[in-house]
């Protein structure tokens, strides 16, 4: 595979980063994911501006613009004939000996790779969700590197049988371990929080709740309740690397019917269709 590394297009046996990296020592960076489809980039506007932001967020300069990261993602896309998969992205502060305060004159580390993965799959499958205590910091708006709680979560998730960990905090959900979460109540409203600091502002939400907005779905951005969602009649998440995927099992209860309901999966179909269309 190639890589990209500050510059270079290398093999990634030969990309070399430094062990006194601010991304290694103290988690001091962010990163983005964007899926690709037939061998283009999904959304890739909002991934671009979400990447500026969050850099803007910890003060870490973009080395390159992000249509030049656009560029470098459709070369390695194109080196590594990627069809179906993903584009990692992450931008740390750089490296310098080991201090909490850094120089003004620190370089930033940027790096990309493609991971080749199958994302759509028919007909869908109903995901299980493990509900987990939401552990991270004030500021999860921040697509930071430091993802130790979602590493547990997942994990905890994973020795249940079950395909994500939902993260709770006051009894409300907030968010999935890497992706965001959503009802469906029994009078068809989708329900998703609203974007606050509380949580990631997912790309693919974005998208896909301006897609229900557009068919005349009822949306409400609020916070819910487990309790609700255990017994909403569907349930779902978004994220990259699953698109609009059903959730049809919450700490081993069934969701509504227990199969993927109506509107997730009409949902799921226009998210598809369009991230087609808007492809590049
Ligand atoms: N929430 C969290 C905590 C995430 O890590 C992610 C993606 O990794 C998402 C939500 C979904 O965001 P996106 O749709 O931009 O992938």
């Amino acid at each position: 595979r190639t890589v990209y590394l500050n510059g270079e297009f290398l093999p990634e046996n030969e990309a070399r980063l430094s062990i006194f990296d601010r991304g290694f020592l103290f988690g001091d960076g962010i990163y983005e994911v964007t899926a690709v489809l037939e061998g283009r980039l999904i959304d890739s506007a909002s991934h671009m501006a979400r990447l500026e932001r969050c850099a803007r967020e910890i003060d870490v300069p973009l080395p390159v613009s992000t249509d030049e990261i656009v560029a470098i993602e459709k070369r390695l896309i194109e080196e590594n004939g990627l069809v179906e998969g993903m584009v990692y992205l992450q931008l740390t502060r750089g490296a310098e000996d080991r201090n909490f305060l850094f120089s003004e004159d620190i370089k930033p580390t940027l790096v990309l790779f493609t991971q080749a993965k199958t994302l759509v799959t028919a007909p869908i499958k109903g995901l299980s969700v493990k509900t987990v205590p939401d552990q991270r910091w004030a500021r999860r708006d921040i697509k930071s590197v430091c993802l130790l709680p979602q590493v547990i979560a997942k994990r905890i998730a994973k020795a249940e049988g079950c395909d994500e960990a939902w993260m709770i905090e006051d009894g409300f959900v907030t968010e999935g371990a890497s992706s965001t979460a959503y009802i469906v109540t029994a009078d068809n409203r989708i329900v998703t929080r609203g974007n606050s600091h509380k949580t990631l502002p997912g790309c693919t939400r974005l998208a896909a709740l301006a897609l229900a907005a557009e068919q005349g779905m009822t949306l409400e951005e609020r916070p819910f309740t487990l309790e609700e969602a255990l017994n909403a009649r569907e349930a779902c998440l978004t994220s990259a690397s699953n698109f609009v995927a059903p959730i049809t099992r919450i700490d081993g209860n069934a969701v509504g019917s227990g199969e993927p309901g109506p509107v997730v999966k009409r949902l799921r179909e226009l998210y598809l269709e369009r991230a087609r269309q808007t492809a590049i």
